[in-house]
């Protein structure tokens, strides 16, 4: 039988306290859906479950310095409703609506899928092309760091014991704007993603200012994928076959020690990868236009 204590503090800085003690290793518990089950199956040990669901000032969205603040215990299902984010951040709206199923979603929290990166992780994937920033706060401590440096952040293990991701910053897309998301599972619900891409692209005069694009499920952690970005740089719009045939090429080079499971062989991953940045390049997406200031004031 798996034995661990179960504590729920009422304050952030409760449960930082409690999880800043070394002498017990402690694990935060927020929607549960990926850590009980790993719980359950031995994969991790914690002496301490720090449940989160107390923490109210840890759920919120907001509009903070040109950027969408979500904290988070926000859930995939608050995400996926919310007005700021399907008019500013639309692409995570679009995650958001295609993650598990709606009653996973209900219960998965932002934070948690940040924090479970390493396996499957939708949220990650538009949160890079969006080039967000995430607040960790520790007991008597707090920093920010972009979410691509944290992916790429050997020393993350060590951090994780003891801080927790308290809120994460979106940039809202400018009017110039363009973007796509899309996943690719083999079923439409509760499916395990074969390949997903995130792109926002920036325009200026019919030519492509900025090119993000992020991939997810294909390597063993979500990507940029900054040399097939500057393949698009000052191409103009529609872009011709031949630059969208370089790209993909070049985005082939990029996608390294492809995942081989049961779910999709390594060269499936990439066939798909490839696809899902053929479709987003053909099928980019303006930002809808609103009343900028009714939507902040709301
Ligand atoms: C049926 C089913 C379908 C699923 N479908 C999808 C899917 O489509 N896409 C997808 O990406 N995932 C999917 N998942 C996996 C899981 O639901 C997500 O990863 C979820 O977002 C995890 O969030 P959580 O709040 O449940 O985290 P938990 O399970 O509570 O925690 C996960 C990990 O994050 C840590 N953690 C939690 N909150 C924080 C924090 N604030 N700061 C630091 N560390 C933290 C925990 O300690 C733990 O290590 C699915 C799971 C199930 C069971």
């Amino acid at each position: 039988m798996v034995e661990f204590e179960y504590v729920t503090p009422s304050s952030l800085e409760a449960a930082l306290q409690v999880l800043g003690d070394a002498s017990h290793p402690a694990m935060a518990l927020a929607g549960g859906t990926r850590l009980l089950i790993d719980v359950r199956a031995g994969v991790v040990q914690p002496a301490i479950l720090v449940d989160l669901r107390h923490l109210d000032t840890l759920e919120y969205i907001r509009f903070d310095d040109h950027c969408v603040a979500i904290g988070a215990r926000t859930t995939l299902a608050q995400i996926e409703m919310n007005p700021l984010i399907q008019r500013y951040v639309p692409l995570l709206a679009e995650m958001a609506s295609s993650f598990g199923s709606p009653l996973i979603r209900t219960s998965s929290t932002l934070g948690g899928n940040i924090a479970s990166f390493a396996q499957v992780a939708d949220a990650v994937v538009p949160l890079l092309a969006l080039d967000s920033t995430l607040l960790f706060q520790s007991a008597g401590n707090r920093r920010r760091q972009q979410l691509s440096a944290f992916i790429t952040d050997h020393r993350r293990a060590a951090a994780h014991a003891h801080e927790l991701i308290t809120e994460v910053s979106v940039p809202v897309l400018p009017g110039n704007a363009l973007w796509f998301y899309a996943k690719l599972g083999n079923r439409k619900a509760n499916a395990i993603p074969i390949a997903s891409v995130a792109t926002v692209i920036t325009i200026q005069s019919q030519r492509i200012q900025e090119a993000r694009i992020a991939l997810g499920a294909i390597t063993p952690a979500p990507l940029r994928a900054t040399h097939a970005e500057a393949v698009l740089l000052n191409e103009s719009l529609p872009l011709r076959d031949q630059t969208i045939e370089h790209c993909l090429a070049v985005l082939a080079t990029e996608l390294q020690d492809p995942l081989d499971d049961m779910v999709a062989s390594a060269g499936y991953r990439v066939l798909m990868g490839k696809a899902l940045l053929r479709k987003a390049l053909y099928h980019l997406r303006p930002v809808e236009q609103g009343d900028d200031k009714k939507m902040r004031e709301e």
